[in-house]
């Protein structure tokens, strides 16, 4: 796989399984523009592009709720880097919560985060996927495909995800733009701490991971991260389109127990 001359821009770039896509991109020549919140760590995972790669990544710091940061940083990507042939839709977050304890505000919060940021960014990013003939990836979730309790606002989340993958997909395909998604398992990163759980929790969670995951563990973000370049890829995927594609260790074919 060789992405010399492409043009990637990953959200959510900052931490986890996207900064894990960042370096995995960067390792096959992209071009790289990185989008998150936190400048620390952005400058720390723009850094690592540029040991494994050989081309500085573009930094834009912005908060994909945000309707002017996200036409801020479409534009700025086809400005700065000419044009967009890959939009890796990855940042996200989870909450935990029932249709009795979540408020309308926590319901809210996960939809403008999750599919709202999705949907402008992706609309924004059409016309120049149409020029490059490029692709679009969406990190959606095993809780797409699954229903959890006490997860609920994140699955209606992710559910909205694949369907928003299927349709746009159809939606594109005359116009030679594809659109995929993976769906992981438990991945290690920041998202179950920044949900809301303790360490503890969180250790006695990824032991009981090994339960729930048919291939007895939790996975890597580099991991989610070669599926993603996967489906990018043109001399990989090239025709496919429309796909949901579980990364998640046999998660989601396991029976409830
Ligand atoms: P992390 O918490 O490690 O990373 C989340 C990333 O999303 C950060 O880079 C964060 O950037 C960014 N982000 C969140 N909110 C915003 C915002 N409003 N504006 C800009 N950036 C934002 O979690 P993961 O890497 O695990 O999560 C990445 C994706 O993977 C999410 O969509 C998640 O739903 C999905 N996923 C994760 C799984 C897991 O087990 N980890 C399983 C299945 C799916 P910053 O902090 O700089 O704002």
């Amino acid at each position: 796989m060789d992405f010399s001359g492409k043009v990637v821009l990953i959200t959510g770039a900052s931490s986890g399984i996207g900064a894990a896509t960042a370096v995995y991109f960067a390792k096959l020549n992209a071009t790289l523009a990185l989008v998150g919140r936190n400048v620390a760590n952005l400058n720390q995972v723009a850094s690592d592009c540029e040991t494994v790669g050989s081309i500085k990544p573009l930094i834009l710091v912005a908060d994909v709720t945000k309707e002017e940061d996200n036409e801020r940083v479409i534009a700025e990507v086809v400005e700065k880097l000419g044009k967009l042939d890959v939009l890796v839709n990855n940042a996200g977050k989870g909450a935990s919560g029932s249709i009795e304890t979540t408020t309308m505000e926590q319901y809210d919060d996960i939809m403008r985060t999750n599919v709202r940021s999705v949907f402008q960014l992706t609309k924004l990013a059409v016309p120049h996927l149409i020029r490059s003939k490029g692709n679009v990836v969406n990190v959606s979730s095993v809780a797409g495909q699954r229903s959890f309790p006490n997860f609920l606002a994140y699955c209606v989340s992710k559910a909205a995800i694949d369907q928003f993958t299927r349709c746009t997909a159809l939606e594109l395909a005359p116009k030679q733009v594809r659109v995929n998604a993976v769906n992981p398992g438990v991945i290690v990163t920041n998202f179950h701490r920044e949900a809301g759980m303790d360490e503890d929790t969180y250790k006695l969670y990824l032991k009981r991971c090994e339960e729930t995951h048919a291939l007895g563990r939790v996975g890597q973000g580099s991991e989610v991260a070669a599926a993603i370049a996967f489906l990018a890829g043109e001399n990989t995927a090239s025709f496919t389109t429309g796909v949901c594609l579980c990364v998640d260790g046999g998660k989601h074919a396991m029976c409830p127990r």
